[in-house]
């Protein structure tokens, strides 16, 4: 990986301190913008209220009197029309008069022009009628008059007609522009609040998703990891390198914990080899020797624990003869037979120090043990150690043997001083032989008493 590209993925990490400080920043302007927002909204709703309330409804509350006065002026017409006496005629003339001067200028145009038009007809009325009467004795005069006074009202009527349609159609106007704009008003409404409380949760949507991904997904590759460490297996970095610095940090720092660990586990491998082994040969060491031997004694249950100290014969010669390396590679030999004897059971083959090697094993009887014993003198006896060119090398062992009875209590170390005992009887009886420090007792006991 080229460092560029190391370098740019590195800039691209934010720290979990500054991105918790984006979040808040974010969540602040979004609270300001939101009240900000609301606000406006709420002054505009508020405003549009009051222009609805202070103009709009006063216009349509004058027409609705408006529609009220032309239908009591149609009535006032009607009453003239209908009075058939003077005095009547004239008061009410008087009446469409006044309220005919009543129509505000804001009414309209043609409202005011067809008021004053219906007081005019009601003056035309009332003076046909008065004309009919005063020429009531010619006949014919008094009949066009009373046309004229018909005329008249019909085209009052008319006019009556023609303000009123005017008037709905206003009112009706001003009623559906109201409506239409508390609509729109409620609709801008309904979709600021439902934004507003919408953005809140996808925010909080997208924080979740970006945390599992940049938050919990690192945690956890550190907790596997951590996992690894504690199931001696190896640890494995993130593929992905996490966003935040912190827990890159944490995801490293795992990592090169279960290196170290690893290192660690190798090294005490070795160590532990070291300790429980002998250099040389790989046999197990004296001390682990005396540890089986003390888990053996413990257990010793069907049969018994046998001891066979082996010491190989007059090998302080071969070295002065053949050299120190050849000694060695003669122990080593020594070391693969011994070893090779892993079919007795629950045993171990082990270098006690020097030339002296030692075996234990789960014997079924003593005797069985002096005959395991004699056999591997045999077998010492007839190995071949090979020497530069052709020529080769044997060796003799003498073998001391030393038994614990199962169910016995028996001492590590006088078993082990028994089998030393045993070994330097070998040695004195002329060598390449396995004796047991029992037997050896009782031949001693025995001479004696031949002797007596
Ligand atoms: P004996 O039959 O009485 O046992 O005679 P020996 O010569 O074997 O007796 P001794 O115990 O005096 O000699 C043991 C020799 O083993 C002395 C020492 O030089 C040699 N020796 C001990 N350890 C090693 C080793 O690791 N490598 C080699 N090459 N020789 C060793
Ligand atoms: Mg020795
Ligand atoms: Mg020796």
């Amino acid at each position: 990986m080229s460092k560029e590209w190391l370098s740019w993925k590195s800039s691209r990490q934010v720290s979990l301190r500054a991105a918790g400080r984006y979040l808040l920043v974010v969540a602040l302007i979004y609270t300001f913008a939101a009240a900000i927002f609301t606000g406006v909204m709420l002054t505009k709703i508020e405003r549009e209220a009051k222009f609805t309330r202070e103009t709009q409804i006063p216009l349509i509350l004058s027409q609705t009197r408006n529609a009220v006065k032309t239908e009591r002026l149609a009535s006032l017409i009607r009453a003239i029309y209908l009075a058939r006496d003077r005095r009547l005629e004239r008061q009410v003339q008087l009446q469409v008069q006044a309220l005919a001067q009543g129509f505000p200028f804001e009414a309209g145009d043609a409202l005011v022009a067809g008021s004053k038009r219906m007081a005019i007809l009601a003056k035309e009325i009332a003076a046909a009628r008065q004309q009919a009467r005063d020429s009531a004795t010619q006949n014919v005069t008094a009949f066009t008059f009373e046309e004229r006074a018909t005329s008249a009202y019909a085209e009052a009527m008319k006019t009556v007609d023609e303000m009123a349609k005017e008037l709905s159609g206003d009112a009706a106007l001003s009623a559906d522009m109201l409506a239409q704009e508390i609509e729109s008003g409620a609709a801008r409404t309904r979709y600021t609040v439902l934004l507003t409380v919408l953005m809140p949760g996808l925010f909080c949507i997208v924080v979740l998703l970006l945390a599992r991904r940049h938050l919990a997904k690192p945690i956890l590759s550190a907790i596997a990891n951590l996992h690894r460490i504690s199931e001696s297996t190896n640890t494995i970095p993130a593929r992905s390198r996490p966003i935040l610095t912190e827990l890159a940090m944490i995801g490293d720092a795992v990592v090169s914990y279960g290196e170290a660990t690893s290192e660690l586990r190798r090294k005490n491998v070795v160590l532990q080899a070291l300790a429980e082994e002998d250099s040389l040969t790989g046999l197990a060491n004296r001390r682990t020797f005396e540890a089986f031997l003390k888990s053996a004694l413990e257990k010793n249950g069907f049969g018994g624990t046998a001891v066979l100290m082996i010491d190989l014969d007059h090998f302080k010669s071969i070295n002065d003869r053949f050299g120190h390396q050849v000694g060695d590679q003669c122990l080593q030999s020594l070391a693969q037979l011994l070893l090779s004897m892993d079919t007795l059971p629950n045993s171990l083959a082990a270098r006690y120090g020097g030339e002296e090697f030692v075996i234990v094993y789960n014997a079924i009887s003593e005797e069985q043990a002096i005959l395991e014993a004699t056999f591997l003198c045999r077998r010492i006896e007839s190995m071949r150690i090979p020497l530069e060119g052709e020529q080769t090398l044997t060796l003799t062992a003498s073998i001391g043997v030393a038994f614990a009875r199962g169910g016995d209590e028996s001492d590590m170390n006088d078993l082990i001083s028994r089998a030393d005992k045993a070994l330097y009887l070998a040695k004195s009886a002329g060598r390449n032989r396995a004796i047991c420090d029992n037997v050896a007792q009782r031949e001693r006991e025995a001479r004696t008493r031949t002797i007596r």
